[in-house]
């Protein structure tokens, strides 16, 4: 079945309304409902279980109460109401990866209900409403190999079996696909922000689900959805949910009907496919747990996690900009990164005394060195000593070297540690501005170029740049270009003013 490309006029006249949902493993150093440890990364299949996460009968759950205060965490960062009982409830349905035939789960009664997050797009802020955050447990992992005789084998690996999990579910208040892709971004920010989950997304700790349907514009009743799955970075969210779109508005425009289901997207073709046709919630006979208790949120350990919480995101960007004046972008450029905020912070703290600008801080940091960084392997990252970065920060706005060879000196105290005195020493950075240690190079170079020097003269001052350059080279990089000009104008001036004009002629 293919479809006919739907056209750019098909694109005007619907609209997507777009809902999302979030799988992410928690931060805990045992499993949800057992005490095996969750730190089976790069362990050999099968050594992380138990009766309990292998789904044997007559083993008992019992709560992990650290899941549960992240979750809480969770519906507290993102303004949601926590009830005072919640329930645990039994999602029943059949696969290899689940032995009990049931995920423990929660159904009406969330940990957390009705929050929001706001995202800044390419058109401004944008909010969007969360329906619930709840916890339950992951399953175990299918591993689809060869065997010795080159069958197909199909393997389960019960490491991550009952792991914590939470899922995040947001109302359709999504319209395009990048504010889904900002909003998983600003979402894998805050859980991270938050200490709750590392929320990588290669690494499966982070799931993010769309579903996607589409409706005429300016008309209110929702279209038939489709759930995208299998999206295993921020570019595969915006790329899936853009094909999905383009899709299902040509099927709309050729007259066709749409099918609630679930499709899986494949990056290297670049389009989603069908995988099953969407079960509804009735399909999974959601029942209370009868191996667990209620769960009673007493409203002093609720208030004490949310007094626990750091500074979030958006308020830290919102403090950028208000406070130390920078630019939205720079403000989000540096929240974004956890070691960009840190140096900024640190290099802000210990240059306090210096009175840095936030300003010139965050072009360091957002310039240089997410730069360096970025461009370096991940094994060998760098790390900015605050101090260091203070002091040359320190250095080139006195205007004791120039801020080319600043840059040089971070670069040179990032791949080596050294300080960054040191540095500027070893390499004799340290910028001239007396302009009197200048004087006797300035003469020196406008009589070895008599044809710039004439030219300056005669009004055409871009030769002086020319002039700049020569000395520059004299001094190895050293003199101040700012007084170098001074000196050579005071020099050239063309008329009367100029005090020694005329000296070569
Ligand atoms: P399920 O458990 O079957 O996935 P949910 O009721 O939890 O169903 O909804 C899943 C997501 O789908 C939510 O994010 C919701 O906002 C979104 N959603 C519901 N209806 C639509 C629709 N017509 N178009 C797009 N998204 C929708
Ligand atoms: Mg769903
Ligand atoms: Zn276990």
């Amino acid at each position: 079945m293919t479809n006919p490309p739907a056209t750019a006029d098909a694109l005007d006249r619907y609209e997507a309304v777009i809902g999302i949902e979030v799988h992410c493993q928690l931060r805990t150093a045992s499993k949800m409902f057992c005490g095996c440890s969750t730190a089976y990364d790069g362990a050999a299949p099968n050594t992380h279980a138990c009766p309990v996460c292998l789904g044997l009968p007559g083993a008992l759950p019992v709560i992990n109460r650290r899941a549960v205060e992240l979750v809480l965490a969770t519906g507290a960062a993102i303004g949601a109401r926590t009830p005072d009982a919640t329930r645990w409830d039994r999602k029943n349905y059949f696969y290899p990866d689940l032995p009990k035939g049931y995920q423990i789960s929660q159904y009406d009664l969330p940990l957390a209900a009705g929050g929001s997050l706001t995202i800044d797009t390419s058109d401004g802020p944008f909010s969007i409403r969360i329906t619930r955050a709840h916890l339950e447990e992951d399953t175990a992992k299918l591993v689809h190999a060869p065997g010795t005789g080159g069958e197909r084998l199909s393997l389960v690996d019960f490491n991550r079996s009952g792991v914590p999990l939470m899922e995040i579910v947001t109302e359709p208040d999504v319209r395009t696909a990048e504010q889904a892709r900002r909003y998983a971004e600003e979402l894998q920010l805050l859980l991270r922000t938050i200490g709750v989950s590392d929320a990588d997304m290669e690494r499966g700790q982070l799931r993010v689900e769309a579903n996607v349907s589409l409706r005429p514009r300016g008309t209110e009743a929702f279209g038939t959805r489709v759930e995208v799955k299998n999206m295993n970075s921020f570019r595969s969210v915006e790329r899936a949910i853009t094909f999905e779109i383009e899709r299902q508005a040509g099927i709309l425009e050729a007259g066709g009907e749409l099918v609630q289901e679930t499709r899986g997207w494949s990056d290297d073709r670049g389009e989603t496919y069908r995988m099953r046709v969407k079960e509804t919630s009735d399909d999974y006979r959601y029942f209370p747990e009868p191996d667990l208790p209620p769960l009673r949120v007493d409203p002093a350990w609720l208030d004490g996690i949310r007094a626990a919480l750091p500074e979030l995101p958006a308020a830290r960007r919102a403090r950028y900009r208000e406070q130390l004046g920078l630019t939205p972008y720079d403000a989000g450029v540096l929240v974004a990164d956890a070691d960009a905020t840190r140096l900024f912070e640190a290099t802000l703290a210990a240059g306090a005394d210096g009175g840095l600008d936030p300003k010139t801080v965050a072009n360091w940091v957002t310039g240089e060195y997410l730069r360096i960084r970025n461009a370096a392997p991940s094994s060998t990252a760098p790390g900015a000593d605050p101090i260091e970065l203070a002091a040359l920060i320190r250095l080139v706005v006195d205007g004791a070297i120039s801020r080319a060879n600043g840059k040089e000196v971070f670069e040179a105290h990032l791949a080596t540690g050294e300080r960054v005195e040191a540095i500027v020493g070893a390499r004799g950075l340290r910028q001239i501005s007396d302009a009197d240690a200048l004087a006797g190079i300035v003469d020196a170079v406008i009589l070895a170029n008599p044809a710039a020097a004439a030219d300056v003269r005669a009004g055409k001052t871009q030769a002086i740049g020319f002039l700049v350059g020569a000395v520059m080279k004299q001094t190895r990089g050293q003199a101040n270009a700012a007084v170098v000009q001074v000196a050579l104008r005071a020099r050239l001036g063309p008329g009367p003013t100029a005090p020694r004009a005329g000296e070569d002629g």
